[in-house]
């Protein structure tokens, strides 16, 4: 099957990886010389290759259910979250929709998702998840993030810096009734408060 390339992120590894539309992920620069490939090795050269259409063998075979359940966690980051389409919550999150938010804190309920939604918004109006991978199996989904966004309100007691904040994040999800029945979510609380000088260096 056919996938357009809808993004680039470099691995755990620093290897670049293309972000197919089928939310699977492919290599691009496992085979070198690399410099034969600008559009891996440059920001320009990849933005121009957004839209290509690449063969994707990963989706040959796999069952629909797993296509379904990455599909409705992309919507969650893209449109919901990145977005701030709030009126999603009811389609894409089960009435008792259990969470535990990158921060740390937990919430229950689409109620209070929505206010945690709004908790990050009011600290980082141009917050953006970016989903790097994922992988599914059985009702789980698990994503590598990178979130972003600028420091505009208050947040941990402090003050906006306007400073320019990026933390990494790992979620798991489980999916019941094509929708999410829960998120678990770590973030790198730490590296977003040192970045906000919450925290001062040792
Ligand atoms: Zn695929």
């Amino acid at each position: 099957m056919k996938s357009q390339i809808i993004g680039f992120h470099q691995d755990e590894f620093g290897d670049w990886v293309a972000e197919l539309s089928c939310n699977h992920n492919q290599h691009v620069r496992h085979q070198p010389p690399f410099q034969l490939r600008p559009w891996v090795t440059s920001e320009q050269g990849r933005l121009q290759q957004l839209g290509v259409q690449l063969e994707c063998r990963k989706c040959d075979g796999e069952p629909g259910y797993l296509r379904e359940n990455r599909a409705l966690v992309r919507r969650y980051y893209d449109e919901l979250w990145n977005r701030w389409d709030l009126d999603l919550i009811p389609e894409l999150l089960a009435p008792d929709f259990r969470f535990r938010a990158s921060l740390g804190s937990m919430a229950r309920g689409r109620s209070a998702i929505r206010d945690y939604v709004e908790l990050i918004r009011a600290a980082f109006p141009d917050f953006h998840n970016h989903v790097e991978s994922m992988l599914a199996e059985d009702n789980r989904v698990v994503a590598r993030l990178q979130y972003t966004g600028t420091h505009r309100g208050k947040i941990f007691g402090i003050p906006p810096t306007g400073n320019y904040i990026s933390y990494a994040g790992i979620a798991i999800f489980a999916i019941g009734g094509h929708q999410l029945v829960s998120g678990w979510v770590l973030g790198d609380r730490y590296e977003l408060m040192r970045q906000i000088g919450a925290i001062s260096e040792p």
